[in-house]
């Protein structure tokens, strides 16, 4: 495994020292994870602890990738080395690779690395011999070029714009946006990632791939509900045969089985497709088919589905990364709201635990402080309706809440109700009565009141 090395530097902006960890061989066998960081710019990038700004440890590279027959070297030209310091650095480096190939693994390009005058040059090379032609990375690269100028442009020239460039706007290209915010936060460049997310959604509304977008999803949307309505009329007891039936109706449709596995994930268990098995062999020659394509494709939508939540923990990890880095974490959760969901609360809540379990008595302060800022900024964007609620349901005393209701009730309509029904169904199974006699307190007070 290729070594994580440690150095001091500067920090490029406000100068202070501090140590970062680096890596001078890249091995896309045994790391492709490098790889990964290589390709995205993320190699080898630390942000200074004191004032946030990235840093890049600028040091010589080997990119060593077996199946591909790949060696190449990099020397950054800001290191200033002379001819001699160069290709003894490479030297050391590439003599460092090959003495830890298994015997009889060594071939004749290792002893002729090609070498990157640049460090685009040297993600081109890479890319390049995976498949990514010179043509895929023009594109991409126009691709940056137009998220650039929407970027710089003024507010008002932003329509003429997308409706200029509409035909390069697909989704390779919202792909594009999402990672370049992504990588601004990680970053630090909280306000150039929260104006690319804005913009983002600009250009959906307003460019033709936009619209189809909105169109699918509207209707996914219907399909969802209908799919819903269905699974909600098994009632609770459906078991297994009853979602099996159900699978069979939608054996047609794509999209209504997509719906059915990612509403009801955990009924598509391994004892599900051990029954549906058995199903299938009972059955008559003819209908043994479909019944085997129905296996296949609940089979692939569960995979799907779980990769999916994996993906949301993941960009829930990478959120949160970039709130514990940020010095104004308050702007960093207004700017991706949308991206707080349960999966953030829960990862988040896994990182406080995991803090405390470590004793890191900082981080565990700082994800706390973290945690109530997001409840805080939650409840600010919650209708009024419901921070009423929350406001009754957390008074430090019974008293208090009669309190609060009589003071406040006058201010709501009849959708205060409405809410108290939907909060009420989401206590329900939490065994807690104290909370659902404020609830019911609170409703008798808001009938009253509203006549
Ligand atoms: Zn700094």
């Amino acid at each position: 495994m290729p070594k994580m090395l440690q150095a001091t530097i500067s920090c490029i902006q406000c100068r202070q020292p501090f140590r970062v960890s680096f890596q001078n061989v890249v091995d896309a066998k045994q790391d492709p994870q490098a790889k990964m960081r290589l390709l995205t710019g993320q190699l080898n990038l630390a942000q200074c602890p004191n004032c946030g700004a990235p840093n890049t440890m600028l040091t010589p590279l080997v990119y060593h990738d077996p199946a591909k027959e790949l060696l190449i070297t990099f020397v950054p030209m800001e290191l200033n080395l002379s001819k001699e310091a160069q290709e003894k650095a490479i030297g050391d480096l590439v003599r460092g690779v090959t003495s830890e190939l298994p015997q009889g693994a060594f071939k004749a390009y290792l002893l002729q690395p090609r070498q990157a005058l640049t460090m685009q040059g040297l993600i081109d090379q890479v890319l390049q011999a995976d498949g990514v032609t010179p043509e895929m990375m023009e594109a991409q690269r126009s691709r940056v070029r137009l998220i650039e100028s929407l970027l710089e442009a003024d507010d008002a020239d932003l329509p003429t714009l997308i409706q200029q460039n509409d035909a390069q706007i697909d989704s390779q290209f919202m792909q594009t946006m999402t990672l370049l915010a992504q990588r601004m936060l990680q970053e630090g460049r909280q306000a150039l990632a929260e104006r690319l997310v804005m913009l983002q959604n600009q250009v959906v509304e307003e460019s033709s791939f936009g619209q189809q977008l909105i169109e699918r999803a509207r209707v996914q949307e219907e399909v969802i509900q209908q799919v819903a309505e269905d699974v909600n009329a098994l009632g609770e007891t459906a078991d297994r045969p009853d979602f099996l039936r159900l699978a069979r109706q939608y054996a047609d449709s794509e999209e209504r089985l997509q719906a059915l596995v990612g509403l009801v994930r955990p009924a598509f268990d391994y004892q599900f497709f051990q029954e549906l098995q058995v199903v299938i062999g009972q059955a008559a020659a003819d209908e043994r088919p479909q019944l085997e394509a129905l296996r296949e494709k609940l089979l692939e939508l569960t995979s799907l589905a779980d990769q999916q939540a994996r993906a949301a923990l993941q960009d829930a990890a990478t959120l949160l990364q970039a709130l514990v880095n940020s010095e104004n974490p308050q702007e960093v959760i207004e700017a991706n709201l949308a991206l707080i969901d349960v999966t953030f609360m829960q990862v988040l809540s896994a990182n406080v635990q995991e803090a405390e379990r470590r004793g890191d008595a900082r981080m565990g302060e700082r994800l706390k402080a973290i945690y109530n800022l997001v409840v805080t900024m939650l409840q600010a964007n919650m209708p009024p309706e419901l921070q009423f609620i929350n406001e009754v349901l957390s008074a430090h005393s019974p008293d208090a809440a009669r309190d609060l209701i009589t003071r406040r009730i006058h201010e709501f309509d009849g959708e205060l109700l409405g809410a108290i029904d939907a909060v009420e169904d989401q206590v329900a199974d939490q065994n807690d009565p104290a909370m659902l006699e404020r609830l019911s307190l609170l409703r008798e007070a808001a009938a009253q009141a509203l006549g």
